[in-house]
């Protein structure tokens, strides 16, 4: 069984399809995914998956990308935490790309999600973009090595996933690693410790090769499965069992 350790079927595009998805990742032996929360007003959306369907897991949190949304504290989250389908806390973190001038806010909003993953026990879903030393200070800061997380959708340098690795976290790669001119990406991902390392989709967003440009989805998280084989020479089984094990070890409210 692969799993997309995250992906956002609640987003338009993929929420009507919310059947035909399910029978993809059947068909690719997809078994499990987690739908990953980035504003409070849509958490009830995002839960309500993974009530439905037993393939499915939550996470609660706020993207640092929102803005305009309800701003969460340690208890809000704790108590939306508190439920046995919500198995982490994010997504969080930084985003310099889409808020050039690296505001306060965010950093504040991040280490609220911190002390939330800490307080409840869960791990942390980190988004980090152009914002890498100010991410990886202020998880050393919070000391964040004792709940935990995963850097989702990496695309950072070796150095950045060695710091991330020192912390104790899990490195996760999305359809990004089959792109053409991602080798400087295809070589971290050919490094990174077996039992580090995670798969996703971030779907609908960053189809892999070969359905690039398209609308993506938890099913193809595959192909990212088969393009870190390749990158490291070992067979799709290999892929497949360490990034499940790792998952579960990760998410250790998540049971199979
Ligand atoms: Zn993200
Ligand atoms: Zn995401």
């Amino acid at each position: 069984m692969l799993i997309d350790s995250h992906c956002h079927i609640d987003f338009p595009g993929l929420l009507a399809r919310e059947q035909e998805v399910l029978d993809a990742m059947a068909a690719n032996g997809v078994g499990r995914a987690i739908c990953v929360s980035v504003k409070l007003e849509d958490f009830p959306r995002v839960l309500g998956f993974a009530e439905r369907h037993p393939v499915y897991w939550a996470s609660v949190g706020v993207h640092p990308d929102n803005t305009g949304v309800e701003e969460p504290d340690v208890a809000r989250l704790c108590q939306l935490a508190d439920h046995p389908r919500v198995v982490a806390i994010g997504e969080t973190g930084l985003d310099y790309h889409w808020h050039k001038d690296a505001p306060e806010w965010q950093r504040e909003r991040f280490r609220t999600h911190i002390r939330a993953a800490k307080t409840c026990g869960k791990p942390l879903i980190i988004h980090t973009r152009d914002a890498a030393a100010d991410t990886m200070r202020i998880l050393g800061e919070e000391d964040a090595a004792v709940c935990g997380g995963v850097m989702h959708c990496f695309t950072e340098s070796r150095a950045v996933a060695e710091a991330a690795l020192a912390l104790g976290f899990y490195i996760s790669f999305s359809g990004i690693v089959t792109f053409k001119n991602a080798s400087a990406l295809k070589e971290v991902a050919a490094w990174v410790p077996l039992e580090r390392l995670l798969i996703e989709t971030d779907a609908p967003y960053l189809a892999p090769i070969p359905h690039r440009g398209k609308l993506n989805e938890p099913a193809w998280v595959r192909h990212v499965a088969e393009t870190l084989a390749s990158l490291r020479g070992v067979p799709l089984a290999t892929i497949e069992e360490a990034t499940t094990e790792n998952f579960f070890r990760l998410f250790r409210h998540a049971h199979a």
